[in-house]
């Protein structure tokens, strides 16, 4: 995939050659899904090498959201497949996408997974949170294949899989051992499947007709699942066990499990050797702080931050979208007429963030700080307009600074006495947070429970992502899109909030027909 030596320009004409580049990479990437079994040896440029990473982290830091609060595997499918279709599409062979474009696609998913196996190697905690990320990844893009596709993946690695999908004409004869056997399995998925619908029911007839129908079977050495013969729930015959579709996608991600841990320790162990290339370390070392952290920048909608101005961010209308460092923030700011310089800094770029302009700003923080005649308004041009405008980029360096995300503010110093910045779920007192939670309405002992747990296993933003959750369940089950993002900046939790908001508030179109 990278050499190990410092030859940087020479190969350029690998990138030239498309027509042949489609016809290799056809026979490198036979299949949408993988085992990545065999390293690329591609050439691609640094910023592919980066930026292909990053949107496949983007994908494994919502799956890793959605295991840590226990979504199940459909639920995770529902939130991960918009994310894949936007960052890392894998489109079906058909005559409607150039042979071109779905290697392409296929490349990117390869080298993507590849660099992020440099990147969790390292440690044991980050190859466990790896295997279990990938290996969810695996199963939600199995489940999209066509079966047909399913059926070609199979026989693509039967060497390494020892599977064998019986005939139709074998499922038929043994119809009556296969439901015997499994029957109650593929019921219970099947029920699953259908929670919404609460007139569903399966009579023992209609399961015996959709095992005849629509079920496929793969016949393997019993040896190979030894948990699903000591559990019974799989057909026995001549030292075979036959396996009911829903339960092969979890064998095949066992597999896929296992060879990737055994693939990250020996990438762990080749690590030394790649140590010399400067220009690789850094993206590495980057990216590997960056699993709770992709970047929210998509800040300042302008277009929709017209109500935001000096009074409105002290309103409901507006505070009732704030994350909790947020309002934990503006409430001892308008407590204490004062905000130390961290606060000023958090708070102010969050404001800027959602729209606040330096004009409204300065009015906000100059009617804060001098409404209680502890300070006077010379006072506050002289030792704090500067700072305001300095957050807008209009001071000093001139940098046009952007509002924290979690990751930043969790990494600053933690508040002191008298001093409000930070997460609030790492440093408030457990009592204050559990009182600040029922003040945003969060009062059910369950939810309480599962966010303290949270906080107690310093899953900060998970957390927070969970009190979004909570607090807006109705809008997002009326929401026609709801947006399941994990929440990673404060920004991203106020925007979310407000879409929400924006959505109901949508005049619903009457029907023509
Ligand atoms: Fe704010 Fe992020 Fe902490 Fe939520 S997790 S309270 S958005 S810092």
């Amino acid at each position: 995939m990278f050499r190990q030596t410092k030859r940087r320009t020479a190969g350029r004409r690998n990138f030239e050659d498309v027509a042949s580049y489609a016809d290799a990479s056809a026979s490198v990437y036979p299949s949408r899904l993988s085992f990545y079994d065999a390293p690329p040896l591609e050439e691609i440029t640094l910023e592919e090498f980066e930026s292909w990473a990053i949107d496949r982290l983007k994908i494994l830091i919502e799956i890793e959201s959605c295991l840590v609060r226990s979504k199940a595997l459909r639920d995770i499918e529902a939130i991960v497949k918009p994310l894949l279709l936007k960052f890392l599409p894998l489109t079906p062979s058909s005559g409607a996408v150039s042979d071109a474009a779905i290697m392409a696609e296929r490349r990117k998913d390869y080298y993507s997974h590849y660099t992020l196996r440099l990147v969790f190697c390292r440690t044991d905690e980050l190859r466990k949170k790896f295997i279990k990320n990938e290996s969810t990844l695996f199963k939600i893009r199995y489940n999209m294949l066509q079966p047909r596709e399913q059926q070609e993946f199979v026989a693509l690695y039967t060497g390494k899989l020892a599977w064998e999908y019986i005939s139709k004409e074998e499922k038929l004869d043994k119809c009556d051992d296969l439901y015997a056997a499994s029957g109650a399995t593929i019921k219970t998925v099947l029920t699953v499947e259908q929670a919404g619908d609460p007139n569903f029911s399966l009579t023992a007839e209609q399961l015996k007709l959709h095992i005849r129908t629509k079920e496929t079977f793969i016949r393997l050495p019993f040896e190979k699942v030894p948990n699903l013969v000591a559990l019974r729930q799989v057909y026995m015959s001549q030292g075979y066990a036959y396996i009911p579709s829903m339960l092969q996608v979890s064998l095949l991600a066992g597999v896929f499990s296992e060879q990737l841990a055994h693939a990250l320790l020996k990438t762990f162990q080749a690590i030394p050797r790649l140590e010399e290339d400067d220009r690789l370390l850094p993206l590495l070392n980057n990216l590997s702080k960056s699993f709770a952290n992709v970047q929210y920048d998509n800040f300042g909608d302008l277009a929709n931050a017209s109500d935001i101005n000096a009074i409105s961010i002290s309103t409901t209308q507006i505070n009732k979208h704030y994350p909790l460092c947020a309002s934990h923030l503006q409430r001892n700011m308008k407590h204490n007429s004062h905000l130390k310089y961290e606060g000023r800094q958090q708070f102010g770029l969050f404001l800027k963030g959602i729209g606040l302009n330096v004009d409204e700003a300065l009015k906000f923080w100059q009617h804060e700080f001098t409404k209680n005649a502890k300070m006077n308004v010379d006072t506050f041009n002289k030792e704090y307009k500067y700072n305001i405008r300095h957050i807008y980029g209009l001071e000093g360096g001139r940098i046009n600074y952007k509002p924290y995300d979690c990751n930043t503010i969790l990494l600053k110093r933690r508040p002191q006495k008298g001093e409000y910045h930070g997460c609030p779920y790492r440093d408030m007192p457990l009592d204050s947070l559990v009182s600040s939670l029922g003040e945003m309405g969060i009062k059910d002992q369950h939810d309480i429970n599962g966010i303290v747990e949270d906080v107690n296993r310093n899953e900060y933003t998970i957390a927070c992502t969970k009190v979004f959750e909570i607090t807006h369940k109705q809008q997002m089950e009326r929401s026609t899109k709801p947006e399941n993002l994990h929440i990673t900046h404060p920004n991203l939790y106020f925007d979310r909030s407000r879409q929400l908001e924006r959505n109901e508030a949508k005049p619903v179109v009457a029907g023509t027909g």
